[in-house]
């Protein structure tokens, strides 16, 4: 079985998943932020209260009380400690010249940026690099090491980069699959393998190893 195979049979499974659900790069930049240790639900919450109060751009976060930005965040969980780092991501975006500047910036050097970026760490950072930026770098989260753990593809308490390295040899460089794939994981983990895995109605049971069918 190879990662490959895995990816055709998710993909036949559930479809092109469209993502990221953003309008603009910025809104999936504080996306990736917002979705920390929460559901994608309340995250889509939380960026409607910014776009209601004309405050989904850098400077307008920058630029909003700490209470107002706190207040639009609630639904995301975790507010002060989100407020305070999507304020370090908006004054090192804009000190770095926005979009224009950073697109300019190969891909190794733009990520050690993002990781010198207080409260970003490597899946926030790669998700921005992927679903923002473009660039072929795989996101690694907790869904991707149970289901590729379960499926003994790799060793799910492995280092984020080992696991990552292993993804991206594993792949035909190429933006658009790594884009599909890590939304198909994500499908994947919510839909059949769970924290308690439901084996029974999974598109992978045939070739998991550790089908309990
Ligand atoms: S067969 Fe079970 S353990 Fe294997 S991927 Fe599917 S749900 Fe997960």
């Amino acid at each position: 079985m190879t990662f490959t195979q895995v990816y055709n049979k998710l993909l036949k499974h559930y479809g092109h998943q469209d993502w990221w659900p953003a309008k603009t790069s910025f809104e999936v930049m504080v996306g990736a932020i917002l979705t920390q240790n929460t559901a994608w639900t309340n995250v889509e919450r939380a960026i409607a209260r910014l776009e209601s109060r004309a405050c989904l751009t850098p400077q307008a976060i920058l630029d909003a009380p700490l209470s107002e930005l706190t207040e639009c965040l609630k639904p995301s969980g975790y507010f002060n400690l989100k407020a305070q780092r999507l304020r370090n991501y908006c004054q090192w975006y804009i000190n770095a010249g926005e979009l224009p500047c950073l697109s300019c910036i190969d891909t190794d050097a733009l990520r050690k940026q993002l990781l010198m970026v207080n409260g970003i760490g490597p899946e926030t950072a790669d998700a921005i690099l992927l679903y923002a930026f473009e660039r072929p770098v795989f996101v690694i989260d907790a869904y991707t090491r149970r289901i590729f753990s379960r499926l003994k593809l790799l060793a799910g308490d492995a280092p984020y980069e080992v696991l990552q390295d292993q993804f991206e040899t594993g792949l035909q460089t190429d933006v658009a699959v790594f884009n599909e794939y890590h939304a198909l994981i994500v499908c994947h983990a919510k839909d059949a393998c769970k924290k308690c895995p439901g084996c029974i109605d999974c598109c992978l049971s045939y070739i998991c190893p550790s089908c309990k069918r």
